[in-house]
């Protein structure tokens, strides 16, 4: 294998489960013994302080590595946070970026050439996406192997998909000939309501061979979690949550050993 799996979780929509699974699939990648670099891509930088880090105090961040071509991902890895779990972490400036970034050479490339001299120390990057389809996340999306779409168990799941899809389509005409729609995994989901188990039945016709089979339900412990700085797996390790993502972690990593490169 050539170095990392670089997944983007991505969907326009804000809401849906990108940061929570960013967080949890990542700390269950890395507690299964493998090397997991996290990057937090949304200016709200959720991820960062969902993980215990302060963003006003990190230094440079993801806003360096994408427009200042000296800046490297050793000058802004937060390394080791957990064992086998390190962060790129964000603050608020990375919203100038996604504006900065139309006036600079090779705009779309500039995270894939970053992680370049890192690929070979990770086996898995996450990228948790702003909830938005704008250079940030075309940035994602050309540095990725494939993109990781939650979907929230609720009426209109499906809305907005067609413009991801679009965009991921683009993407590998123009810029990334391998990105594809890794998997979609549905999020939130409440057993007790009809609602909930029509919509994973919907996705399962419209994403037959993507949707994962782990859903994960809703779970108060997984919305707590972040403001504790915790990942699930330290807040409550025997909840559902923590569960769930686990199980979706071995199903990423079984997954990722059938791609191809
Ligand atoms: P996004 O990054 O797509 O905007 P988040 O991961 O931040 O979405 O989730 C949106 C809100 O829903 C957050 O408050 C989060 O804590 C909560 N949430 C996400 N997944 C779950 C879940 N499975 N159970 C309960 N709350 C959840
Ligand atoms: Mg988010």
């Amino acid at each position: 294998m050539s170095g990392a799996r670089v997944f983007a979780i991505a969907n326009q929509k804000g809401g849906v489960g990108k940061t929570t699974t960013s967080i949890n699939l990542a700390a269950c990648l890395a507690d299964a013994g493998r090397k997991t670099l996290v990057i937090d891509l949304d200016p709200q930088s959720n991820t960062t302080t969902g993980l215990g880090v302060d963003s006003h105090r990190v230094g440079l961040s993801m806003y360096e590595l994408l427009v200042n071509e000296n800046a490297t991902v050793a000058q802004v890895v937060k390394s080791e946070i957990r064992p086998n779990l390190s962060l790129l972490p964000a603050k608020v400036d990375l919203y100038a970026a996604d504006i900065e970034l139309v006036y600079l050479d090779q705009r779309e490339f500039r995270l894939k050439r970053a992680l370049e001299a890192v690929k070979q120390d990770y086996d898995f990057v996450l990228i948790d996406c702003p909830p938005s389809l704008g250079l940030l996340t075309v940035n994602a999306l050309t540095a990725s192997d494939g993109v990781i779409l939650p979907l929230q168990c609720e009426y209109f799941a499906l809305e907005g998909m067609q413009q991801l899809l679009n965009t991921i389509r683009l993407v590998r005409d123009r810029l990334n000939p391998q990105i594809k729609l890794f998997g979609v995994v549905l999020t939130m989901y409440d057993p007790r309501t009809k609602l909930g188990s029509e919509v994973v039945r919907e996705i399962s016709e419209h994403f037959p061979k993507e949707k994962f089979n782990t859903v994960i339900a809703r779970n108060v412990r997984l919305s707590e979690a972040p403001s504790f700085g915790l990942t699930i797996l330290e807040h409550d390790a025997r909840s559902p949550g923590a569960l769930a993502y686990k199980q979706l972690a071995e199903e990423v990593i079984a997954r990722a050993a059938t791609l191809g490169g």
